[in-house]
């Protein structure tokens, strides 16, 4: 059985317990690997040696930081296959998603902070032939980046890029289901030449590893991926140290289709929004508003559509959907559908566990995709973040009906619209409450623009400049 450890000042270590837990393949339910089951004082070391590194990271040159980046994206290219591969298996997502997202997105995450570093220029302020003012930026110190398990190494890269460009030294604490591509990426920045210390990665649970690393009084900033409940704990736990918080949350995202869509385009763009990487991507557009007019046809032609995504071996090509996470996660989803048809809701595709899968697959935590309509807007399962393959559907007539519909959600992440009609786009692009509004598109990412949700979506924003600002310190410097 593989044994995974912490990676510590440039070095694999064994949890000081010497405890592990079981991580499991959630295609076969079989234990995959072991992971550290790590506590406080292995979080202190952790901190310890990213807090001796500060000092020495923080004084190398942009060039330098860049180049080490970059190399780490050289590296990182040269063992896609693994990286993707193990991504496959620890969180389930068929092996081409892996390949087509996850990796290329951990990728381009470092050599974007590479070049976003030795681009970026401060704005200076003249004040009348009196003063004038510029802006200082300065790395903070150790940052403590914890990642959920849905896209693991992307979301982690995603915070520890900009952290380490901006001069600063990190404490991963990846997601206990799925830490063992955050521990490998280990490897590849020992060979990327990163100093030891300047990045650590702590494997354990999010109550006790995860919470000392939020706790830790020398961890100024911290930046965390997650469900929103644990973002609410994380904020109330680092608020006595004043901590810089960022927090990216929950979702339950509305995909609006208007009678005027193409129609083609909204199917497919619905059908990638509902189920990609099996409903678990914060994104996802759990919540398909269809205006009345083409509901029948819309959605009559979306439940084929669904009804023929194969669920099954993350490792055969043509599979769209593999298992949820966990057995813990498909019996949550379940319960939720099980919820949704005692609120009176009729669930049209799917609904339950898959059946007939091939033998090696019958002990996975597969869900099939699903379809749930006619279900009252009072029930909470159109409030409740589902998190799998599950979409609920509903008619709208008029669009100011649909940006209501959309609104009442307490997430504000990301939202959908599909219209040919270009002013009713950016009308109800700016009246829909979301951190992101896609038109005639889903989950098209670029780097630089802000990324994050509103209401309980979290707070913060990270992308482009916008990271920089979390992982850096502004110093206004007044010269008269
Ligand atoms: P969780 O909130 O359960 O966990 C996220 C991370 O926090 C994990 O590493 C977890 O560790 C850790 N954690 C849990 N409890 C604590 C604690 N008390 N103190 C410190 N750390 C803790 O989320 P999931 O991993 O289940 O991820 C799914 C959620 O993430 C969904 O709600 C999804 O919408 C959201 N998400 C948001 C995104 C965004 O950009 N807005 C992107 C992707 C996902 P452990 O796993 O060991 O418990």
């Amino acid at each position: 059985m593989e044994i995974i450890k912490n990676f510590i000042k440039g070095e694999y270590v064994a949890p000081q317990s010497e405890r592990y837990m079981d991580s499991f393949n959630p295609a076969t339910g079989q234990v995959a690997v072991q992971i550290p089951d790590s506590q406080e004082v292995d979080v202190v070391m952790a901190v310890k040696a990213a807090k001796e590194a500060f000092p020495g990271w923080s004084q190398t040159s942009m060039w330098e930081r860049a180049q080490i980046l970059n190399r780490i994206s050289d590296l990182l290219e040269k063992r896609a296959e693994e990286f993707a591969q193990i991504e496959s298996e620890d969180v389930g997502k068929p092996l081409w998603l892996a390949r087509e997202v996850d990796i290329p997105r951990t990728i381009a995450n470092f050599r974007f902070f590479a070049s976003k570093i030795l681009t970026r220029e401060e704005r200076c302020s003249e004040m009348d032939q009196v003063a004038i003012n510029y802006t200082l930026r300065q790395p903070v110190g150790v940052c403590g980046l914890i990642a959920p398990w849905n896209l693991p190494l992307y979301l982690m890269t995603w915070k520890l890029a900009p952290c380490l460009a901006m001069g600063n030294t990190a404490v991963c604490k990846p997601s206990e289901l799925t830490s063992r591509s955050t521990a490998l990426l280990g490897e590849v920045l020992n060979e990327a030449g990163l100093p030891p210390g300047v990045c650590n990665i702590v494997m354990g649970r999010g109550e006790t590893a995860g919470a000392a690393l939020v706790q830790h009084p020398s961890v100024p900033v911290i930046s965390f991926t997650g469900g929103t409940q644990t973002g609410a704990h994380i904020q109330q736990m680092a608020a006595p140290f004043f901590k810089k918080v960022s927090l990216e949350l929950g979702g339950k995202n509305a995909n609006i289709v208007f009678k005027d869509a193409d129609m083609e385009k909204a199917l497919e763009g619905t059908l990638r929004a509902g189920f990609l990487n099996s409903g678990q991507i914060c994104l996802c557009g759990s919540r398909l508003l269809v205006q009345q007019d083409i509901y029948e046809e819309f959605v009559g032609r979306l439940k084929e559509r669904v009804q023929a995504l194969k669920v099954g071996d993350p490792k055969e090509e043509d599979t769209f959907l593999g298992p949820v996470v966990s057995q813990e996660h498909q019996s949550k989803i379940l319960s939720c559908i099980k919820k949704a048809q005692e609120d009176g809701g009729k669930v049209t595709v799917g609904g339950g566990k898959v059946q007939n899968l091939k033998e090696d697959l019958k002990g996975g935590y597969f869900v099939e995709p699903t379809v749930i309509e006619d279900l009252s807007f009072c029930s909470d399962i159109w409030q409740t973040e589902i998190f799998g393959p599950v979409i609920t559907v509903a008619p709208f007539k008029y669009q100011k009906d649909a940006v209501k519909l959309a609104n009442t959600s307490s997430y504000g992440l990301s939202a959908s619209l599909w219209t040919k009609d270009i002013q009713r786009a950016h009308r109800v692009a700016r009246e829909l409450e979301a951190g992101t509004v896609w038109i005639n598109t889903w989950m098209k990412r670029d780097l630089r623009v802000p990324f994050g949700g509103m209401k309980d979506s979290g707070v913060g924003r990270e992308g482009g400049e916008y990271s920089l600002d979390i992982y850096s310190e502004l110093k206004n410097v007044c010269v008269s």
